[in-house]
């Protein structure tokens, strides 16, 4: 065999170790930097033309020296992101990142692990204790089942799936929904999160077998009008399957009832999911934990940790309080995957294939920014950091309502704040425009990123604080601003 054949192998490592090294050491204090100084620049900036057209290139044929991939990186990437990491952003409902988990991150990406199959690996068991330290976070069964997901997107159609298979009454992997002898249905709330929908169209049910329960002048599911829903379903021939309890929607944060849901999901014999994206995790705010009474009843548990847990993009999470049902709903072992009994015992530690709960097979190592940073912070400060934005949306809603020009929607909800600029004697069509043009230059100026909800008609500022860099100080300066810029246009 010639060696000089193998010389012209090729692989995709450095070709030159010690600039790669001095790139990644640069990289690192570049990070570093761009952390501490978030402060000093705009939350966000609009992309100029030239941005824009940059990338429509075509794929390179040729190499570009690393240094300049880094380079273009730097000027055309870096500064247009969305700035969630900024301490003055609060849009949408979105987390703000952790030092931690974006090193873990790293050294995740560094042995490109893969999590999922393959139960005998230490990513696997990170990944167990994690789901044990979220069931004893959130007070669910330790018995329980769990797997780490891509957002509560993945959580609610991975939970929702569990749900109709074992209350269909049929065999639904094995027939479909071909010969369904009666319609299912699922209940929600008006103000529950697009993805329950998504969920409900993709599992085959159709979103007219959605149920958008009526809610209450506080935006909670009003419970009369689903047992009546309920009722009138069961009295047509259709069979209620689940019903979906919020703990903190994303417009309000308003939180359902959960304690009465889960009395009614008993006794009509639904499954009782609940969807706590952000607002599970009040349950580790030490003056707050009552707010998700009853969460812990719940069949399914979905929530976020890229939210209210601050970790990078994307975790979420989804608990299922029997594990038997939710592995039935997912097991599958092709014979290239070929598991048994016999894996057991070469270690000692019964860990399950992690694929066996969920619909991906290969799935990047997450559990470890969550362990590490877990563990960096412990979760008495967590719960002391989410109960301070929990406090700071109360500081911001006095600060609004001592302004005579601002105007709350609705009593400030656990760790989100709707208010507009509402001069007296502006039409509402102008104050819905006013309200938007406000977003916007507060956007555009870079000085802080609410997003705009829509509440009872009327346009609103939303301020979702999931956000461990904000201080009270942001909050005195937003209200400044939104002052300033509501007297200066209208
Ligand atoms: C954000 C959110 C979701 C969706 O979660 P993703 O992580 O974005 O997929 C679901 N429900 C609620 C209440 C949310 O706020």
């Amino acid at each position: 065999m010639s060696t000089r054949g193998r010389a012209h192998e090729k692989t995709l490592d450095p070709e030159d170790w010690d600039s790669m090294r001095a790139l990644g050491h640069r990289m690192m204090d570049d990070v570093l930097d761009y952390i501490i100084t978030l402060r000093d620049r705009p939350v966000w900036q609009h992309a100029p033309p030239e941005i824009k057209s940059h990338f429509r290139q075509h794929a390179p044929p040729e190499p570009t020296p690393p240094e300049r991939v880094y380079q273009e990186y730097l000027d055309t990437v870096l500064p247009f992101q969305i700035g969630n990491s900024h301490p003055r952003y609060w849009g949408w409902v979105t987390g703000s990142g952790t030092v931690m988990g974006m090193l873990a991150e790293l050294l995740a990406a560094s042995t490109d692990a893969v999590s999922g199959a393959f139960a005998y690996q230490s990513n696997n068991y990170v990944e167990m204790q994690v789901l044990d330290w979220c069931k004893e976070m959130l007070n669910y069964p330790r018995e329980s089942s769990g797997l780490l997901t891509s957002g509560c997107s993945a959580s609610n159609l991975i939970a929702l799936a569990v749900a109709r298979n074992t209350r269909a009454g049929f065999d639904v992997r094995t027939h479909g929904l071909r010969d369904t002898p009666s319609g299912m249905t699922v209940y929600c709330s008006d103000e529950a999160h697009s993805s329950i929908q998504k969920a409900v169209e993709l599992l085959g049910l159709g979103c007219d077998s959605l149920r958008r329960v009526p809610v209450t002048g506080s935006l909670q599911m009003d419970l009369e009008a689903l047992k009546s829903l309920i009722k009138e379903d069961r009295s047509a021939g259709l069979l209620p399957l689940c019903v979906v309890g919020v703990a903190g929607t994303t417009n309000t944060a308003a939180i359902d009832d959960l304690d009465s849901i889960a009395d009614i999901c008993a006794m009509e014999k639904c499954w009782f999911h609940v969807d706590g994206a952000f607002g599970a995790w009040a349950a580790i705010a030490p003056d707050y934990r009552h707010l998700v009474t009853g969460m812990n009843r719940a069949d399914s548990l979905a929530f976020d940790l890229h939210k209210w847990m601050y970790l990078q993009y994307p975790i979420g999470c989804i608990l299922v309080r029997d594990a038997d049902l939710h592995r039935q709903a997912f097991s599958l072992t092709p014979t290239y995957l070929a598991h048994g009994e016999g894996d057991r015992g070469l270690t000692g530690v019964d860990v399950p294939w992690l694929s066996d709960y969920g619909f991906e097979l290969s799935r990047g190592f997450h559990a470890l920014k969550a362990w590490m940073t877990i563990k960096e912070q412990g979760t008495a400060k967590y719960g002391q950091v989410i109960q301070q934005n929990i406090e700071q949306a109360h500081y911001l809603g006095t600060l609004v309502d001592a302004a005579p020009e601002l105007e709350l929607a609705l009593p400030v909800s656990l760790n989100i704040v709707n208010f507009r600029y509402a001069r007296p004697g502006i039409s509402k069509e102008r104050l819905d425009q006013l309200n938007k043009q406000i977003e916007c230059e507060l956007q555009e100026q870079g000085i802080a990123v609410p997003s705009s909800v829509t509440i009872r008609g009327s346009k609103y500022l939303h301020v979702a604080i999931t956000n461990h860099r904000s201080r009270c100080d942001d909050f005195d300066l937003l209200v400044r601003e939104v002052i300033r810029m509501g007297r200066a246009l209208s």
